[in-house]
């Protein structure tokens, strides 16, 4: 598995927004059920419980001794049952979601596995996600973003481990007439960059569009109709529009060559030759 660090940087990220009490209140992570995914997750969740009234976690408190008891009465894990998460389990969390937390200032949901949300399951907790209960904090961990009803994704912050489509980008690009090697460089340049103003990155995405439209015309002068291309260059306008806008710029370029190495990845893959 390459990780590349991506889920350790992103949890940094997220762990000074928490500590800021800036968290929003629904979260998609997208990345690998593994250890250090749910670690990562569950150390969210113990910022948000914590009754410290300096940093947190302390580690010391009562919810947080709970909470690594695997005890909290306070926060619920939601996994799949039968390879589903099912809508019996959906209709007791959105009672229990509007009730007051027993311990914490508030109440922390985590979902394990959350493609494997029935449709059912997820129109039953599209409203409670719509006006979610003020104290009340959703952690869904999917390993494949397109299991999740867009009705559902779209209401809830997306962040982007890594794991999963960095595997299968380098997997599938190895050996193959990808330069991997060109992306590493420009994921490189846009970590320096990204500390940057707007304008550089927006000069960056700029070239890196030219580039990539160059590429496409070659492809199709040579009779093929290379669809990741496509998208790839679909997703560096996208990406120039939101440089305008008040976003992160790193997380911005992250998501986009995560992009990029999945979409060229899967291009050069032996089953769409
Ligand atoms: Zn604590």
């Amino acid at each position: 598995m390459v990780t590349d660090g991506i889920a350790q940087k992103r949890f940094e990220e997220l762990r000074r927004i928490f500590t800021a009490g800036k968290a929003s209140h629904a979260y998609l992570f997208l990345g690998s059920v593994n250890q250090e995914n749910e670690d990562g997750i569950q150390g969210l969740a113990q910022i948000l419980l914590c009754q410290a009234e300096g940093e947190k976690p302390c580690g010391t408190c009562r919810a947080c001794r709970l909470l690594t008891g695997g005890s909290h009465p306070d926060f619920r894990v939601i996994a799949p049952e039968g390879g589903k998460i099912k809508l019996e389990e959906i209709r007791q969390l959105c009672y229990d979601a509007v009730l007051n937390p027993y311990l914490s200032p508030c109440k922390v949901y985590l979902f394990k596995r959350f493609e494997t949300l029935t449709e059912v399951a997820a129109n039953a907790f599209l409203k409670t996600l719509e006006e979610p209960p003020p104290a009340v904090y959703f952690l869904a961990l999917a390993e494949q973003e397109l299991g999740v009803l867009p009705t559902i994704r779209s209401r809830m912050q997306r962040v982007q481990l890594g794991g999963v489509l960095l595997q299968h980008g380098f997997g599938a690009a190895e050996g193959t007439d990808l330069q991997v090697s060109d992306l590493s460089a420009l994921w490189r340049q846009a970590q320096k960059l990204s500390s940057q103003d707007r304008e550089q990155v927006d000069l960056f995405l700029q070239g890196l569009q030219t580039q990539l439209r160059t590429k496409l015309m070659t492809a199709i002068q040579a009779g093929t109709a290379p669809v990741g291309l496509m998208r790839g260059i679909a997703a560096v306008q996208q990406s120039r529009a939101y440089t305008a806008a008040n976003v992160n710029l790193r997380l911005l370029l992250e998501d986009l060559l995560l992009t990029l190495f999945d979409e060229l990845g899967e291009m050069n893959s032996p089953n769409n030759n």
